[in-house]
Protein backbone atom coordinates (compact mmCIF):
# COMPACT_ATOMS: atom_id res chain seq x y z
CA UNK A 1 0.00 0.00 0.00
CA UNK A 2 1.12 3.47 -0.94
CA UNK A 3 2.29 4.91 2.37
CA UNK A 4 1.44 8.79 1.71
CA UNK A 5 -1.87 10.38 3.29
CA UNK A 6 -2.84 13.88 3.06
CA UNK A 7 -2.02 13.47 6.64
CA UNK A 8 1.94 13.20 5.86
CA UNK A 9 1.24 16.45 3.65
CA UNK A 10 -0.85 18.43 6.90
CA UNK A 11 2.71 17.38 9.22
CA UNK A 12 4.99 18.37 6.37
CA UNK A 13 3.52 21.50 6.45
CA UNK A 14 2.98 20.50 2.37
CA UNK A 15 -1.15 21.30 2.52
CA UNK A 16 -3.54 23.78 4.54
CA UNK A 17 -4.97 22.91 8.57
CA UNK A 18 -6.70 24.77 11.05
CA UNK A 19 -4.25 23.32 13.85
CA UNK A 20 -5.80 22.85 17.04
CA UNK A 21 -2.60 21.34 19.06
CA UNK A 22 0.61 20.33 18.05
CA UNK A 23 3.66 18.25 20.24
CA UNK A 24 6.48 16.62 19.19
CA UNK A 25 4.83 13.28 19.05
CA UNK A 26 1.01 14.46 18.00
CA UNK A 27 -0.73 16.83 15.83
CA UNK A 28 -4.58 17.79 15.96
CA UNK A 29 -6.93 19.82 13.47
CA UNK A 30 -10.26 20.54 12.33
CA UNK A 31 -11.55 17.75 10.28
CA UNK A 32 -12.03 19.17 6.64
CA UNK A 33 -15.74 17.51 6.64
CA UNK A 34 -16.83 17.80 9.95
CA UNK A 35 -19.90 15.23 11.19
CA UNK A 36 -20.50 18.25 13.93
CA UNK A 37 -18.85 21.40 14.04
CA UNK A 38 -15.86 21.59 15.62
CA UNK A 39 -14.96 17.91 15.11
CA UNK A 40 -11.50 16.99 15.25
CA UNK A 41 -8.07 14.80 14.58
CA UNK A 42 -5.77 13.27 16.36
CA UNK A 43 -2.91 12.33 14.59
CA UNK A 44 0.82 11.22 15.04
CA UNK A 45 3.71 12.81 13.76
CA UNK A 46 5.45 9.31 12.65
CA UNK A 47 3.55 7.51 9.71
CA UNK A 48 1.55 4.55 10.86
CA UNK A 49 -0.99 3.41 8.54
CA UNK A 50 -2.46 1.13 10.76
CA UNK A 51 -2.68 0.73 14.64
CA UNK A 52 -0.72 -2.41 14.26
CA UNK A 53 2.31 -0.10 12.89
CA UNK A 54 1.75 2.49 15.83
CA UNK A 55 4.75 2.57 18.57
CA UNK A 56 1.91 2.14 21.91
CA UNK A 57 3.28 4.41 24.00
CA UNK A 58 2.42 7.53 20.59
CA UNK A 59 -1.25 5.83 20.20
CA UNK A 60 -1.63 6.33 24.78
CA UNK A 61 -0.91 10.27 23.31
CA UNK A 62 -3.31 10.00 21.04
CA UNK A 63 -6.04 9.45 23.63
CA UNK A 64 -4.16 11.70 26.15
CA UNK A 65 -4.47 14.77 23.99
CA UNK A 66 -7.99 13.55 23.03
CA UNK A 67 -8.76 13.85 26.82
CA UNK A 68 -7.97 17.28 26.72
CA UNK A 69 -9.28 18.27 23.54
CA UNK A 70 -13.35 16.67 25.10
CA UNK A 71 -12.43 19.19 27.97
CA UNK A 72 -11.56 21.77 25.69
CA UNK A 73 -14.48 21.33 23.50
CA UNK A 74 -16.61 21.64 26.01
CA UNK A 75 -15.29 25.32 27.05
CA UNK A 76 -15.01 26.22 24.05
CA UNK A 77 -17.77 28.48 21.63
CA UNK A 78 -18.01 24.96 19.82
CA UNK A 79 -21.86 23.44 21.18
CA UNK A 80 -20.50 20.19 22.88
CA UNK A 81 -22.66 18.75 25.70
CA UNK A 82 -20.78 15.63 25.09
CA UNK A 83 -18.03 13.30 22.70
CA UNK A 84 -17.22 10.68 21.18
CA UNK A 85 -13.66 9.51 20.06
CA UNK A 86 -13.85 7.29 17.22
CA UNK A 87 -11.37 5.03 15.72
CA UNK A 88 -11.46 3.54 12.23
CA UNK A 89 -8.58 0.65 11.64
CA UNK A 90 -8.36 -0.96 8.23
CA UNK A 91 -11.33 -0.84 5.25
CA UNK A 92 -13.77 -2.96 7.02
CA UNK A 93 -13.95 -0.30 9.52
CA UNK A 94 -14.38 2.49 7.46
CA UNK A 95 -11.03 3.71 7.50
CA UNK A 96 -10.35 5.94 4.50
CA UNK A 97 -7.30 7.94 5.43
CA UNK A 98 -4.03 5.15 6.46
CA UNK A 99 -2.56 7.33 8.56
CA UNK A 100 -3.85 6.31 12.23
CA UNK A 101 -5.97 8.84 13.64
CA UNK A 102 -8.51 9.65 15.99
CA UNK A 103 -11.80 11.43 15.68
CA UNK A 104 -12.83 13.58 18.77
CA UNK A 105 -16.60 14.36 17.98
CA UNK A 106 -18.71 17.24 19.68
CA UNK A 107 -22.07 16.65 20.19
CA UNK A 108 -25.42 17.81 21.37
CA UNK A 109 -28.85 15.96 21.31
CA UNK A 110 -30.10 15.29 17.80
CA UNK A 111 -26.97 16.37 16.25
CA UNK A 112 -27.74 13.40 13.87
CA UNK A 113 -24.41 11.55 14.59
CA UNK A 114 -24.47 7.78 15.61
CA UNK A 115 -22.98 4.23 15.06
CA UNK A 116 -25.63 2.35 12.91
CA UNK A 117 -24.86 -0.82 15.40
CA UNK A 118 -27.59 -3.02 16.40
CA UNK A 119 -26.74 -4.95 19.61
CA UNK A 120 -26.98 -8.85 19.31
CA UNK A 121 -27.35 -10.87 22.33
CA UNK A 122 -25.11 -13.91 22.12
CA UNK A 123 -25.17 -16.68 25.10
CA UNK A 124 -23.00 -16.43 27.80
CA UNK A 125 -20.64 -19.92 26.45
CA UNK A 126 -20.23 -17.65 23.09
CA UNK A 127 -18.91 -14.83 24.82
CA UNK A 128 -16.84 -17.21 27.21
CA UNK A 129 -15.17 -18.79 24.21
CA UNK A 130 -14.42 -15.86 22.10
CA UNK A 131 -12.80 -14.23 25.46
CA UNK A 132 -10.51 -17.62 25.45
CA UNK A 133 -9.69 -17.15 21.88
CA UNK A 134 -9.20 -13.26 22.59
CA UNK A 135 -7.09 -14.18 25.40
CA UNK A 136 -4.80 -16.57 24.24
CA UNK A 137 -3.85 -14.24 21.43
CA UNK A 138 -3.11 -11.79 24.11
CA UNK A 139 -1.02 -13.97 25.41
CA UNK A 140 0.94 -14.98 22.27
CA UNK A 141 1.71 -10.88 21.78
P1 LIG B 1 -11.64 7.85 8.37
O1 LIG B 1 -12.86 7.48 7.59
O2 LIG B 1 -10.36 7.39 7.69
O3 LIG B 1 -11.71 7.45 9.82
O4 LIG B 1 -11.62 9.43 8.41
C1 LIG B 1 -10.84 10.25 7.63
C2 LIG B 1 -11.19 11.68 7.99
O5 LIG B 1 -10.21 12.54 7.44
C3 LIG B 1 -12.55 12.12 7.47
O6 LIG B 1 -13.35 12.56 8.55
C4 LIG B 1 -12.20 13.26 6.51
O7 LIG B 1 -13.14 14.30 6.51
C5 LIG B 1 -10.84 13.70 7.01
N1 LIG B 1 -10.01 14.28 5.99
C6 LIG B 1 -9.74 13.75 4.77
N2 LIG B 1 -8.91 14.56 4.08
C7 LIG B 1 -8.64 15.63 4.89
C8 LIG B 1 -7.86 16.81 4.73
O8 LIG B 1 -7.22 17.05 3.71
N3 LIG B 1 -7.81 17.67 5.78
C9 LIG B 1 -8.50 17.44 6.93
N4 LIG B 1 -8.41 18.35 7.89
N5 LIG B 1 -9.27 16.34 7.12
C10 LIG B 1 -9.34 15.44 6.10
Amino acid sequence: MNPHTIFADIVAGRAPVSTVYEDDDVLAFMDIRPFTPGHLLVIPKVQAASLAELDPAVGGKLFQVGQRLAAALRQSEVACDGVNFFLADGVAAGQEVFHVHLHVIPRTSGDGFGLRGRPTSPRRPDLDYLAGSIKGALSRN
